[in-house]
């Protein structure tokens, strides 16, 4: 019979060391509540991450974990759901790790739908090495690198995910755990590329995006809104500008990598006795 979990069975042995007051303790604690609510074994649950405060979070879960390479979780957690498809794989990490240097690998996950699910949580800088501007980061944002504020238009990570195809969209605030437990729980249940995006708090380096401030500029998603309308997705994030719309934005269900690779398998002749040769010829253009 299959075992009932409390949160504490996902806790790890391991204490977090965050600063106090940071958005990845909110983060941290509805990834445990979704995966309670979930019941997930934990020897089926992977935890991948790259380099950053949020990229520490696999060490505080009960679960398989890699910390891996700044930027390289998505690859490694594709290399994993394709080994083993039963597996429920997550990636955890900071909007530097995922759209500066991992940024490389975003298109990829969500146009090859890769079965993961990817938390994103996003405090607008790099807090790990103290405070340098990252890909997310509002122009003219003051921090250790740009102390004349930020140049640069920042990145749009909602709207770029459903540019480039993620099937499962998805914003939380990391000041409201339930809501983000709830938006990761609908992501790990989903079958294909989940992205959820956190917007969270760094109170040791980001001093004008205060919990107060995030809170000021969210607005739930609206009740009418149709999540498997991309053209609605699309104007919802254009309608709400500055504003940060939290709530389920996207889904659709469609093919996912390793349901289209396990087809290449079989037509190379199954799981056991496949023939290298045969796939190489199958995947030829
Ligand atoms: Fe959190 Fe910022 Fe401290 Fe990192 S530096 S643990 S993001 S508050």
């Amino acid at each position: 019979m299959k075992a009932h979990h409390e949160v504490t069975d996902y806790k790890s042995s391991i204490r977090p060391v965050w600063c106090a007051g940071c958005g990845n303790f909110g983060a941290l604690s509805a990834i445990y509540h979704a995966l309670t609510e979930l019941d997930i074994e934990r020897h089926t649950m992977v935890d991948i991450s790259g380099i950053g405060c949020a990229a520490r979070t696999p060490y505080f879960l009960e679960s398989y974990k890699m910390h891996t390479l700044h930027g390289r979780a998505g690859p490694v957690a594709t290399g994993v759901q394709l080994a083993n498809p039963e597996l429920t794989v997550m990636v955890t990490g900071g909007d530097g790790d995922g759209f500066a240097i991992g940024g490389g690998h975003m298109p990829h996950l969500a146009r090859r739908n890769v079965n993961i699910t990817y938390v994103l949580i996003d405090n607008h800088l790099y807090g790990l090495t103290k405070g340098q501007a990252s890909p997310t980061s509002r122009t003219g944002m003051k921090t250790k690198s740009t102390p004349y504020g930020s140049p640069d238009a920042p990145v749009r990570p909602l709207a770029y995910m459903l540019t480039y195809g993620a099937s499962y969209i998805a914003q939380g605030f990391a000041g409201d755990p339930k809501m983000c437990a709830e938006l990761i729980k609908g992501g790990l249940e989903h079958k294909g590329f989940a992205y959820v995006h956190i917007l969270s708090q760094c109170p040791a380096f980001n001093k004008e995006e205060t919990v107060k401030y995030l809170r000021s500029i969210i607005r739930p998603v609206p009740e009418s809104h149709d999540v498997a309308d991309a053209d609605a997705a699309k104007r919802l994030l254009d309608k709400f500008g500055e504003k940060q719309p939290v709530g389920l934005i996207y889904q659709v269900e469609r093919p996912t990598l390793d349901e289209h690779m396990a087809e290449i398998v079989n037509k190379a002749g199954g799981s056991k006795d496949y023939d290298i040769n045969k796939i190489i010829e199958l995947l030829r253009p």
